[in-house]
């Protein structure tokens, strides 16, 4: 095998193929994407873009203003799939950038960059892992890997320890030799949902139903509608302390055996993804379970095991994108 015809292997490829060989496959072998990315991956995306503005001390809007141009058309005509997830990632963002503000990220400068960091290294004669970094930061005495995560809900404990990314790029810093120790990771939480809106009563004025929201989207609404702020300062207070559902940091140190298990591991995935496809050129078989939910290729799969018209599916709902790496599929699926 010559350097050329190394399997290329990422973190969500491995994690595909775990999940159900068939969604990788579909993705990675045949590069279908789905017409709309499903919305955690898009504000992922975004957010990520961002974070990597803000790393470079540039102001993140002028970009996000800069995207919402771009993709206007798009967002217009599928505002009701996604919402307007522009002006929500303006609202979570202005939000984090002040929340913040007393703590930003201490980024530590990797090969010239500080955010999106590019790589590949040679986990065998035959194996390439590639993939990008979101960042290397200094965290109070600790260097830390740097992982920017957006769900609806923050996650706990309970899922972080499942989360194999880290320990795998940990162990890739370490073989990169790019940062001489690293101590663990910087997990840096951002909610995606989209914060709602206040109600206008019948009778004037604001509801102050419980809602969960962002205190500058109570700010807007009661501008926009000319209203006072003063008869609402407590719900107001109430949204503020609620900004730390919103946003949090948790640093994890590292345990240099679960690194080492997990990246061991890791390799041995992709040796058996190398391995089948090195034999076969045809799909690998399905995992139907409960992750079926969340699956981008549900209704492509779900065509060829019924018998339905398959060329239709993926005529009208899927396109190839053999863009060597689709960022994409980095990012949480999970809502
Ligand atoms: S729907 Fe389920 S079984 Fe089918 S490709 Fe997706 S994950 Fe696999």
């Amino acid at each position: 095998m010559t350097r050329d015809h190394l399997f290329n292997v990422s973190q969500s490829k491995v994690n595909a193929w775990r999940r159900c060989r068939l969604q990788f496959h579909f993705q990675h072998v045949d590069h279908l994407k789905p017409f709309l990315k499903a919305r955690p991956l898009k504000f992922g995306g975004i957010v990520h873009t961002l974070m990597e503005e803000l790393s470079k001390g540039k102001d993140p809007f002028k970009k996000l203003q800069a995207i919402g141009e771009h993709e206007r058309k798009l967002f217009r005509e599928e505002i009701e799939y996604y919402g307007d997830i522009i002006t929500d990632i303006e609202y979570i963002m202005r939000a984090y950038i002040k929340f913040w503000a007393k703590e930003p990220l201490k980024w530590i400068n990797v090969n010239g960059k500080k955010a999106e960091l590019p790589f590949e290294v040679e986990l065998t004669s035959e194996i390439r892992f590639k993939g990008t970094l979101d960042g290397v930061v200094k965290h109070r005495s600790f260097t830390a890997l740097l992982e920017h995560k957006t769900h609806k809900n923050i996650p706990n404990d309970d899922h972080r320890w499942r989360n194999l990314q880290s320990a795998v790029y940990i162990r890739m810093l370490q073989m990169a030799g790019w940062v001489k120790d690293i101590d663990g990771t910087l997990w840096n939480y951002v909610r995606s949902k989209s914060p709602t809106r206040p109600k206008l009563l019948k009778a004037g004025g604001m509801s102050q139903a419980s809602i969960d929201t962002l205190p500058d989207v109570i700010g807007t609404f009661l501008t926009e509608h000319k209203l006072s702020a003063v008869p609402y300062k407590e719900f107001i207070s109430t949204q503020i302390v609620n900004l730390q559902t919103w946003f949090q940091r948790v640093y994890t140190p590292i345990k240099p055996e679960v690194v080492m298990t997990l990246f061991l591991e890791f390799v041995r995935t992709a040796r058996e993804m190398a391995g089948y496809y090195e034999k076969n050129k045809s799909p690998p078989p399905r995992s139907i379970g409960q992750h079926c939910m969340w699956c981008s290729f549900e209704p492509l799969c779900r065509a060829e095991l019924m018998g339905d018209d398959v060329d239709f599916v993926r005529e009208h709902q899927f396109v190839v994108d053999d863009s060597e790496y689709q960022r994409e599929g980095e990012y949480d699926e999970e809502t």
